[in-house]
């Protein structure tokens, strides 16, 4: 459909990136980028009116389509960038799909399909990216790529690690140059942060935070921090959990990268762990679920230990108070197998429990508004966590006794 839509306009239209990369190994990507030679915005303006749903960037001559069924595709303007400076924002100025390709940060991230119906799935592959596909390697396309954004070195070790691939040589001497000469630690505190919820997006973040410790990446960007064994122990046991319960599990809205980092700072001093809050520019929310992640361990598993029956009532009193951020941390963090099966089992259960009579049957029942309504449904609620009710009628006879 881009493709024709392109051929009538009379627009060169292409799939670019991590797509075609992903395309030729044969692995899942959802995520379409289009770079069209010429102006990407009267193409993207087209789609209104098909029912689609259109974002438009002037400045940088980019959008977004959302077709009707959901689908999203980014559309950008073949673009040549210039860097006035390290680590500045890039400026737009305008041509060629090789310009475009070049600018980008590995080699088999540089390639092109073409889609219009006259060329349809020809590759375009510049810079050799098929071939270092083959060879599983991770090319940069000159000398001065990381210099111009040293978020490739994050990018980098973390395609490494997920598709198991090798830095080439040169590029690898670049990479730790890079990170040596200090180049890294640059980085904004937002760009910083971006890449490290890139990193906890991924299936198995403690290979790439394991990495990143054996080429001194973390020395670099974060003086105090000291991440170990149990670092990596923990980020373990957090994707392990994420992985098998992922249904189950509460959303996180946004949070979801906390657990990790929590685990990140766990062996390191305070003053270490208080300084990559602040690096890392988090809001004072964030930065709360991270502190009591770590100081509210120690009383999390006082409570939450034990060798006798803890009443369900009394894991979900406790659980409830904190985010579900907290309580996942904990239990990837404690040793303690009781701790971590209660904390488990309120995440995945004992949280979703509600009683079945709602605050209206309760007036009905009798009682006045007031703040005894709010305080017999928690009653109720216990109740059933604990078993001692299961149908409406028992509810309905344990609230009148
Ligand atoms: P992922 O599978 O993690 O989404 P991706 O390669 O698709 O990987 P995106 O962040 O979606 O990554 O970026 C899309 C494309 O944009 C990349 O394939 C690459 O060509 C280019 N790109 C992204 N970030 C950079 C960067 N910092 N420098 C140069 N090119 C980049």
């Amino acid at each position: 459909k881009l493709g024709g839509r392109a051929e009538e306009m009379r627009l060169k239209a292409y799939i670019v990136g991590g797509f075609v990369r992903d395309l030729l190994l044969g692995r899942e990507n959802e995520d379409l980028d289009v770079v069209i030679e010429g102006d990407a915005i009267e193409f993207i303006k087209s789609w209104e009116q098909d029912g689609c749903r259109v974002a438009i960037h002037k400045k940088f001559k980019t959008g977004t389509i959302v077709f009707p069924d959901g689908k999203k595709v980014d559309v950008a303007t073949a673009r040549r960038e210039f860097y006035e400076y390290p680590v500045a924002q890039p400026s737009v100025s305008s041509d060629s799909l090789k310009h475009d390709l070049y600018r980008r940060d590995y080699t088999v991230n540089a390639m092109a399909i073409s889609i219009n119906c006259s060329t349809w799935g020809t590759l375009v592959d510049y810079f050799g990216g098929r071939q270092d596909l083959k060879k599983k390697l991770l090319r940069v396309l000159h000398n001065l790529s990381f210099v111009e954004d040293p978020t490739r070195v994050i990018r980098g070790i973390r395609l490494e690690q997920r598709l198991e691939f090798t830095i080439e040589e040169n590029t690898f001497r670049l990479l730790v140059n890079c990170i040596k000469g200090g180049l890294v630690s640059l980085l904004s505190g937002v760009r910083l942060r971006s890449e490290l919820e890139l990193i906890f997006k991924e299936d198995a973040p403690y290979k790439i935070v394991k990495r990143c410790t054996q080429i001194g990446l973390w020395r670099s960007l974060f003086p105090g921090l000291n991440p170990g064994r149990d670092t990596i122990k923990i980020m373990r046991r957090i994707s392990f959990f994420k992985r098998r319960l992922s249904g189950d599990l509460p959303s996180m809205a946004g949070a979801d990268w906390l657990p990790y980092l929590s685990a990140l700072v766990s062996e390191s001093h305070r003053d270490g762990m208080l300084s990559v809050l602040d690096r890392l520019h988090v809001s004072d929310k964030e930065r709360a679920i991270v502190i009591e992640s770590i100081d509210g361990m120690g009383s999390a598993e006082h409570i939450l230990g034990g060798r006798g029956e803890k009443p369900n009532s009394r894991i979900y009193e406790f659980l409830s108070k904190v985010h579900p951020a907290i309580a996942l941390y904990w239990a990837a963090a404690t040793n303690r197998w009781r701790v971590r099966r209660r904390i488990l089992l309120y995440l995945t259960r004992l949280r979703k429990i509600e009683p079945m009579l709602i605050g209206r049957d309760i007036l009905d029942l009798g009682y006045r508004e007031g703040p005894m309504i709010g305080y017999i449904l928690k009653g109720l609620r216990n109740a059933r966590l604990d078993g001692l009710v299961e149908t409406r009628e028992e509810e309905i006879e344990w609230v009148l006794k």
